[in-house]
C-alpha cells in the first residue's frame, strides 16, 4: 500500500473515532486546551477594498458587481472560512484572481481550497519553483507526515503586471529580492490600497528567508521604492503586524521598517568589527536600539544578517 495512504486511513479511522467522544474532554486528558475555531474578521478598507484576517498571513480582496480578486489564501482552515465569506458578498461568482505574494506556506496553503473557485492564480515568476523546493524540504525533513497538498500559480509575472479587473486597475510589481525572491506589491489603484505580502512585519521581528534568495540590503531598497511609486495618503496592508500596531498603515510604517533593517544590519556589522564571533552574536537579545516595540533581539534576524553581512 502506498504508505501515504496508510497513512491517510490511519488519521481518517482516527478522526472518526474522535468525532464519538467529547473533544475536550480527549484534549483536557491529554493536557492541551481544545482548538478553538480560530478568529477571523473581513474588515473593509476604501472602496471596493478590504482586509480578512484569520490564521498566517492577512489576506486581501477586491470586490465589485464586475470582478473579484483575493490576494493570498492563508491556510486551509481559514482559507475556508474566507471563500465562504467572498461568495456571501460577491453573490457566488468565480474569483477572476487569486494572487499569491510570495510561497511561504501561510499565504499559500489554503490554494488548494480556493482553487476550483478561482480562474486563474498569479505570483511572480520566481514563486512556483520555490514553492515546491520548500515543500520538498518540509517533506524531506518530516517523512512520517503525509506530504502537504500543494497547488502553485498558473500564471506568473516577472517585472510588472496591470489589469483592468471588474472596474479597478490592479498592479503588480516586483522590485526584486527583499523577504524572499518573490515578493510582489499589489496595488489597488483606484482604491488606493496596496498589499505588501510579507515586505512589512508591522512592528514585529521579520522572517528573513536567505534559502529562498532573501536580501536585506535590498529588501530596504524596495520599501523605499514602494513609498516612491505610491502616494501619501496610500493605505498599505501587511502580512503580518504586532496586536498593538496591526495589519495595516501607512508609509510611515514601511519608512519605520525600512528604518528597522537598516539598524539590524548596522549593528550585526558593528558586532561583527568588534570581533565577536557568529555563535555570540546570533544569541544576543537585547532590543535593538531605537526599535523597543519588536522587543528582544532573536536568533531568526541575526542569522540572516549575519550571513549576508559576511557573505
Ligand atoms: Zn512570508
Amino acid at each position: 500500500m502506498n504508505p501515504n495512504r496508510r497513512r491517510f486511513l490511519t488519521t481518517s479511522s482516527l478522526a472518526l473515532a474522535a468525532a464519538t467522544v467529547d473533544l475536550s474532554k480527549l484534549f483536557a486528558q491529554a493536557g492541551r486546551p481544545a482548538p478553538q475555531t480560530p478568529q477571523t474578521a473581513f474588515i473593509p478598507l476604501r472602496g471596493t477594498v478590504g482586509v480578512f484576517t484569520g490564521q498566517g498571513g492577512t489576506i486581501g480582496y477586491h470586490i465589485s458587481k464586475e470582478g473579484v480578486v483575493v490576494v493570498d489564501a492563508q491556510m486551509p482552515v481559514t482559507a475556508k472560512i474566507c471563500l465562504e465569506g467572498i461568495k456571501e458578498r460577491d453573490g457566488g461568482r468565480m474569483i477572476d484572481i487569486l494572487v499569491n505574494t510570495h510561497h511561504h506556506g501561510d499565504h499559500t496553503g489554503g490554494n488548494p481550497v480556493f482553487k476550483s473557485s478561482v480562474k486563474k492564480i498569479l505570483a511572480h515568476a520566481n514563486v512556483p519553483e520555490l514553492q515546491r523546493a520548500a515543500a520538498a524540504r518540509q517533506a524531506a525533513s518530516r517523512p512520517n507526515d503525509p506530504a502537504p497538498e500543494i497547488v502553485v500559480a498558473d500564471a506568473t509575472f516577472t517585472s510588472t503586471w496591470r489589469e483592468d479587473v471588474g472596474g479597478e486597475w490592479m498592479a503588480l510589481k516586483y522590485y526584486g529580492a527583499a523577504h524572499t525572491s518573490g515578493d510582489a506589491v499589489v496595488t489597488f489603484e483606484k482604491a488606493n490600497v496596496v498589499h505588501m505580502g510579507d515586505l512589512v512585519f508591522n512592528r514585529m521581528h521579520p522572517y528573513i528567508d536567505r534559502p529562498a534568495g532573501a536580501s536585506i540590503a535590498n529588501w530596504i531598497k524596495v520599501l523605499e521604492h514602494t513609498v516612491a511609486d505610491h502616494q501619501n495618503s496610500t493605505t498599505y496592508i501587511f502580512g503580518h503586524g504586532s496586536a498593538k500596531f496591526g495589519v495595516t498603515g501607512a508609509r510611515a510604517d514601511l519608512l519605520y521598517m525600512r528604518d528597522y533593517l537598516t539598524a539590524l544590519l548596522g549593528f550585526v556589522r558593528g558586532e561583527i568589527n568588534a570581533g565577536k564571533p557568529k555563535d555570540v552574536i546570533v544569541k544576543i537579545t537585547d532590543p535593538l536600539t531605537g526599535f523597543p516595540d519588536h522587543g528582544p533581539l532573536i536568533e531568526r534576524v541575526l542569522t540572516p544578517a549575519y550571513e549576508e553581512v559576511t557573505a
